[in-house]
Formats: C-alpha cells, structure tokens, sequence
C-alpha cells in the first residue's frame, strides 16, 4: 500500500490558515502500526516514527523542527509554545497537556490521535493558533474551553477563530456503559449518544462543537470520517495496539 496517495488531506484557507489531517497510509512504519505512525508512544519503533514525522511535515512544506507535538494525558492542561520543546533535536521527555497554543507564525502544532477528536483553532487576524486532544474524559474536564481561553489571552477573538475538526469515532460506534454515558451527559448534554444497535453510547465531537459554540467559536468545518469504521484510519478500538494519527495547524509566516 506504499505510495498511496491520500496519506494527507491539506486545506488552507483563505486567511493565511493551515489545517492537516493524516490517515494512516504512505509511511514506513510495520504492522500493526502500518504506514503512517505518528505517535511516539505506541510501541513503535522510534526511527520509524521519527522517518514518518519528517516526510509528513515535508509533504506539508513544514520544518519538521518547526512542529510541536505533546505527550497527551487526557487532561486540560495548556501550553502556551514559541518554539519546540527544549529546542529543535532534544529528546528529552516533553510536557503532559492535550492543548497547545502559540502567537508564533509558522510554528505547527499537531495533536495525535486514534478515535478521540482532533481540535484545530486558527485567529489569523491575531495571528493565534491553538490545537487540543479531546477525548472522553478531556471533553468532560473541559480542554476545548480551556484552549479558547488560552487562546483570546493571548488576543484571539473566539467571533474570529477558524475550526476545524479531525477524524474520530462516530457516536454510533462508540459505545459505554450506561452509567458512564450519564455521567459525560452531566457536564455536556449534546455528547448523550445511541449506538445503532441501541446501546448506550457518547459523541465526544458533538460535545466538542458545542463547548466550542458555548465559548463563542463556530465551527465551519469538520471531518465525517469515523476511524473505527474507516480502514484507512488507525482506531483504538477497533485494534487496540495500533498507531496514531496527527493533525497539524498553523499560521503563514509572515513575509
Ligand atoms: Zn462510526
């Protein structure tokens, strides 16, 4: 399957914004992390993670230094980055946070993932970028409001921001327990889900874009891709060990 051509799907859009969603072909990693592995903590081998990181940000006209990633925690912790961790080529650990925002241009920001929902965020006015990891447990503690916020701090205007969002599990496939359905519907109501055999089930994307509109942020985009039904998409629960897919936002440099 090397050489497929849909490894990466690219939008920019007409404010100088930059979205990226990768699936899972066109890389070099080994089942049953094959092809396009881009998380560093899945068991992969490193070298093939790091070869899949470099050609996916070249394929997207980024420094591959230029790109900031996070050790996601299922958390709302944000960071706020002006550059890579650490500098560019240090492997030292790097932060536990699901929310990254930058006032930096041309800096990239990518969230991994395999089932939980991917938020991109882009005021290219205020030349604001923000990306989060929201999962169940991250929509219930609050990360999408909390990367808005971060985001107008640094003078983002939610009215302005441009949002995207990535592949995920569908609330038809993501089943849970009873119990736990209710207790996400507690804090976001829009996320009570069926699955279409009629069992309890949660849609963290549709808990996402209703925080996002709670927090003054339409969303004007968004992938319909389930990962666990699609075979060109790396999915937790449909595969347990397997890897991970990165999106990626940023801001034109400017000139
Ligand atoms: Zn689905």
């Amino acid at each position: 399957m090397i050489g497929q051509q849909h490894a990466v799907t690219s939008e920019e859009h007409a404010s100088g914004a930059h979205f990226a969603f990768t699936d899972r072909w066109g890389g070099v990693s080994a089942a049953p992390y094959d092809e396009l592995n881009l998380g560093g903590a899945v068991g992969d081998d490193p070298e093939a993670v790091r070869a899949n990181r470099e050609r996916t940000a070249k394929a997207l006209g980024l420094d591959p230094a230029a790109v900031v990633w996070m050790n996601q925690v299922h958390g709302r912790d944000v960071a706020v980055v002006d550059g890579p961790w650490h500098g560019s080529g240090s492997t030292a650990p790097i932060p536990a946070v699901d929310a990254l925002v930058t006032a930096r241009r041309g800096l990239a920001l990518a969230v991994l993932t395999a089932d939980c929902t991917p938020v991109l965020l882009a005021d290219p006015v205020a030349g604001v970028a923000g990306a989060a990891h929201a999962g169940r447990p991250g929509l219930v503690a609050g990360v999408v409001p909390a990367v808005v916020e971060s985001m107008t701090a640094l003078g983002a205007d939610p009215a302005r921001i441009v949002a995207r969002l990535g592949p995920s599990v569908c609330g038809l496939c993501y089943e849970v327990p009873e119990e736990m359905r209710a207790e996400v519907a507690k804090s976001v109501p829009e996320a009570w889900a069926t699955t279409r055999r009629g069992t309890p089930a949660v849609d963290v994307t549709a808990g996402v874009r209703a925080q996002l509109a709670r927090a003054g942020v339409e969303i004007s985009g968004q992938s319909h891709i389930c990962t666990l039904e699609s075979k060109d998409h790396f999915s937790y629960r449909r595969e347990r060990t397997t890897g991970r897919l990165a999106s990626y936002v940023w801001l034109d440099a400017e000139l």
